[in-house]
This record gives structure tokens, C-alpha cells and sequence, in this order.
């Protein structure tokens, strides 16, 4: 792919929030303020305040809001869609370096909120992806019972399921067992 270490890095970010969410993964895995303090925990956000139930909800509506420029039929529509979403948010951009990360930089506004920061450092690598002419490297799992989001970092653009160690060997075995059956 053609992105720097941090725009892959707030992809995978991005994928993770969105796999969260009821619509993307069938469960809602940001229950409670705990889920998200363990969201912050994995993903390693840096500069997090104490987390609170607003925070929660902020966070979840900016999930549905990345998961519709995710999904969005066409590049204009996600081009206006990041536009507004970008539009509201504050963005500062600085160079960091810390928990073992080399250096790299951080969009978000001091004093950001973790919904504020995650709009920013995640709404600029998504804008990359734009400009990159990418879109079609966002996708949604193709396994009919499964609807998580992944970004196809394969060279040529090939992958279709969101986990091959999950969903791919399902639909492979799947396959197998019904040329058995044939
Ligand atoms: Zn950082
Ligand atoms: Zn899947």
C-alpha cells in the first residue's frame, strides 16, 4: 500500500472501531465505558483522559459515521461525507513518539476528546485513501454471514475476507465440503 507506517497503523485503527458496531459485526462490542477503555488499550491511543459515558456515545456515533464512508456507493459520496466529518473536527497536526512507536505524527487538537482524536488521526488516513485513489481497498467481508470491514492491503487488491483465519478457511472448507458432496 501505498501509506506510511502511521496511515496504516490509524487504518487498522479505523477497522477496529467499525467491527465494533452491531451494524459491522452482529454483536455491539462497545458496551460500556470498560469496552471502551479496552478499545483505547489495544488500538494504544495515546493522550486518553478518563473515559466517561458521553465519550461512549460520541465515539459510537463517530463509528457509524467512518462505517458509512466505509461502505458509501461511489467516491463522491464519501468524499462529501469525510468532508463533514473532517469539517467538525479540530486538527493539530504534531510529531510523537512514544510506547515503542517510532516517530510519527498525531492530527489530533490538545485537550481532544477520544471521539475528536479518533476523527482526526483516523479521518486524515482515510482522506489519504482518497486522494490515493484506494477507495477499493475499504471493504466488507464477503462471507454471507458476516459483515466486518477490512482494508485489502494485498498487492493486487485480492482479498475478500476479512480474516483468513477466520472467515476464509470457513468459506474454504465450505467449498470443500460441497465438492465432496458433489
Ligand atoms: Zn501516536
Ligand atoms: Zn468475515
Amino acid at each position: 500500500m501505498p501509506f506510511s507506517h502511521d496511515m496504516v497503523y490509524s487504518l487498522a485503527t479505523v477497522v477496529d472501531l467499525i467491527n465494533t458496531s452491531p451494524a459491522a459485526g452482529g454483536e455491539e462490542g462497545l458496551r460500556s465505558v470498560e469496552d471502551l477503555r479496552a478499545f483505547v488499550g489495544r488500538r494504544v491511543i495515546s493522550d486518553v483522559e478518563d473515559l466517561d459515558s458521553r465519550d461512549l456515545s460520541e465515539v459510537r456515533e463517530l463509528r457509524d459515521a467512518f462505517h458509512e464512508v466505509f461502505t458509501a456507493p461511489d467516491r463522491d459520496t464519501a468524499v462529501s461525507l469525510l468532508n463533514t466529518l473532517l469539517g467538525r473536527t479540530r486538527i493539530t497536526p504534531s510529531l510523537a513518539e512514544h510506547d515503542g512507536f517510532s516517530l510519527h505524527v498525531h492530527y489530533f487538537a490538545p485537550g481532544a476528546s477520544l471521539a475528536e482524536h479518533l476523527a482526526a488521526d483516523c479521518g486524515v488516513a482515510l482522506a489519504h485513501v482518497l486522494v490515493e485513489d484506494e477507495r477499493e481497498r475499504l471493504r466488507t467481508c464477503a462471507a454471507p454471514d458476516c459483515s466486518h470491514v477490512f482494508v485489502d492491503e494485498s498487492r493486487n487488491r485480492s482479498r475478500v475476507y476479512c480474516d483468513s483465519r477466520t472467515c476464509g478457511n470457513r468459506m474454504h472448507v465450505a467449498a470443500y465440503r460441497a465438492r465432496r458432496r458433489a
